[in-house]
């Protein structure tokens, strides 16, 4: 099946940045968010983020005015349901995101699929709820999304072979590359890059090395263009210490138990740059190691 027109739920950092790749590539896109303010202020964030494109001469401003013409905003869920693909980009509650998807079942075309951008969701369970098991996956996007190469898709246990082929021409037509993934606790890239950063964390703790020698160590030693513990601070310490969490619980193995020490950063609400303090403090000129 050939997909023109996508459903994005969700107009935060993810859902804003998920519209933006699409209208660039041609599709039209319907974004759908229950605060009119997140609305607007992903409008203000795509034009914005692709002015800096224009400037830069990666695209002209004919294409990005076409881009922002092929997108459209609504406060009702339901108006999203005629779309040939819907990607939920909402709050990360297993909740939140059955009650979108039971709301939106009577108003979806009979080819619609369904997708979830979740980090850590079980993409089989929210399938389950749904009239379309074999017409749902996970279309999960990396952070900054205009930015990221990489899209990991996730079938679901009865995803079928139809739903994945029209996904990933989705993915190859936002020239971006799929990687694909079966159905378990944070799929590909959380299940290995978190578990380092948590590791990180227990060298942290047990006084292997401090923030900047771990940090340097992992740029210099292992070439990696962040460190490990900047990059925590980068994503959100909560977040990751939720998917550590769902590592933990899902896959039963004491290995992904969280460091104490990301516990309590999490705890004193230290979360790193969105709360201005994490391995970090980003309150000063530059970054300070807070130990
Ligand atoms: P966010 O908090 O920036 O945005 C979530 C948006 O969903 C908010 O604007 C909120 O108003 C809206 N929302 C909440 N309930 C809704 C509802 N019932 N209907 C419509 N909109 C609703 O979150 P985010 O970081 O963009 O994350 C969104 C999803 O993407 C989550 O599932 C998350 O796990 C996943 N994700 C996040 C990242 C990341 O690095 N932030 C990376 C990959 C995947």
């Amino acid at each position: 099946m050939d997909i023109q027109s996508i459903g994005v739920v969700g107009a935060g950092q993810m859902g804003n940045g998920i519209a933006h790749v699409m209208a660039l590539a041609g599709f039209d896109v319907i974004i759908t968010d229950i605060s009119q303010d997140a609305l607007d202020a992903a409008i203000a964030n795509i034009s914005k983020n692709i002015d800096r494109q224009v400037s830069r001469g990666k695209i002209s401003q004919d294409e990005k005015d076409a881009a922002m013409a092929r997108i459209r905003t609504t406060l009702t869920l339901t108006d999203i349901g005629p779309s040939d693909l819907i990607i939920e980009a909402a709050t990360e509650r297993e909740t939140v995101k059955q009650a979108i998807f039971e709301d939106l079942l009577p108003h979806l075309l009979p080819h619609t699929i369904l997708t979830s951008n979740t980090s850590s969701i079980s993409i089989t369970r929210l399938a389950s709820r749904t009239d379309r098991p074999e017409k749902f996956m996970g279309f999960h996007f990396m952070n900054p999304v205009p930015v990221m190469q990489l899209v990991e898709l996730i079938r679901g246990i009865a995803t079928n072979e139809d739903t994945y082929n029209a996904c990933l021409k989705v993915v190859e037509k936002i020239g971006k590359t799929a990687a694909s993934a079966e159905d378990f606790p944070a799929f590909i890239v959380n299940r290995i890059l978190m578990p380092m950063i948590n590791e990180a964390v227990y060298t942290l703790y047990e006084g292997v090395g401090n923030v900047r020698s771990i940090d340097e160590s992992m740029k210099l030693g292992a070439n990696h263009p962040m460190g490990p513990l900047e990059l925590a601070d980068f994503i959100g310490l909560d977040t990751c210490l939720a998917i550590m969490n769902v590592l933990h619980d899902g896959l039963a193995d004491t290995k992904y138990r969280p460091c104490p020490l990301l516990t309590k950063y999490v705890e004193a609400g230290w979360l790193g740059r969105k709360t201005q303090r994490g391995f970090y403090d980003y309150r000063g000129e530059v970054p300070v190691p807070t130990r």
